[in-house]
């Protein structure tokens, strides 16, 4: 595995893979591996002939009193991993080679980016938009591999995608969990015992509106005191950031279940700010 720091150096090794015709993959994350990120990199090892694995904190996508400095790192961890999983090129940029000090281009889909995650994270998928084009273009793919644990991450891409005509084909892959259900996520070593104990409340609930929904609740005013009542017994040191049924591509707010369905929810539970998300009904994302 060759690793990369100069962003025009990977430009220039993933030209020379498109001349030869290969199809590549790329893998964009923030680091700190588990499961989850390493089911993406199998993913694009089983899909292409060459796989490029991005390790960044971007700073964009963080807002100003958010964990951009305390984001948990392990780089050593991270490079023995990634050769692991056969990745063929890590990009590990250093600090300050991602963005010019004036850099003015920003690439945005407010439409999708208001809701969800957005409402108190307003500049964050500017941040991602931004960053995943760059990468974009530095690395050329013919797929890009992206995780459904930030469902509206994906579908805000995909519109980026489609809107832009970026020769790029999204691939969403499931979301890994621990035994119990709960999400794999970077800042789960956040939680503390207490705290981790309580999170696969977060799912279970989640299939609770699931099963409901199976047996006929359509209203989501329903399903959204059945999903609170569930945390508000298994939960109890949770916060909600937020709790919506969106229409899973156009991430729409539903009034009621009759089409495709998706209910995402945001937890902050001590230190950490938890997402999960799962389809009521059909959806593409
Ligand atoms: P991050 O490093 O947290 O920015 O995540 C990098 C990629 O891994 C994103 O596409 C995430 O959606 C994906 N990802 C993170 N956690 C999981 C998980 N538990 N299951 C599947 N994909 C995940």
């Amino acid at each position: 595995m060759q690793i990369i720091t100069d962003p025009s150096e990977l430009q220039n090794c993933c030209l020379t893979w498109r001349m030869q015709g290969l199809k590549t993959a790329l893998v964009p994350t923030m680091g700190y591996f588990h499961a989850g990120h390493e089911s993406l990199m199998a993913c694009a090892r089983s899909a292409a002939d060459k796989v490029i694995l991005t390790l960044f904190v971007n700073p964009t996508q963080f807002g100003p009193n958010e964990d951009l400095a305390a984001y948990p790192r392990d780089h050593e961890r991270d490079i023995a991993i990634a050769k692991a999983q056969g990745v063929d090129v890590l990009f590990l940029p250093e600090a300050g080679s991602m963005y010019a000090p004036d850099h003015a281009t920003w690439v945005e889909v407010p439409e999708l980016a208001q809701g969800l995650c957005g409402l108190s994270r307003p500049t964050h998928f500017r941040g991602v938009c931004t960053v995943v084009m760059k990468l974009f273009m530095l690395t050329l793919p013919s797929l890009a591999v992206f995780g459904q644990k930030d469902w509206q991450q994906v579908a805000i891409i995909k519109r980026m995608v489609r809107d832009l005509n970026v020769p790029v084909q999204i691939l969403p892959s499931p979301i890994v969990r621990e035994h119990d259900g709960l999400a794999l996520s970077s800042r789960n070593v956040y939680l503390t015992e207490s705290e981790r104990a309580q999170a696969p409340a977060i799912q279970s609930s989640l299939r609770l509106a699931k099963k409901l929904v199976s047996e006929g609740t359509m209203e989501i005013s329903v399903l959204a005191e059945a999903i609170r009542a569930h945390w508000a017994a298994n939960l109890p040191d949770g916060e909600e950031d937020y709790l919506s049924f969106v229409h899973p591509d156009t991430l729409a707010p539903l009034s009621r279940i009759d089409g495709p369905a998706l209910c995402a929810v945001a937890v902050r539970l001590g230190k950490a700010r938890l997402l999960d998300n799962i389809l009521l009904t059909e959806g593409t994302a």
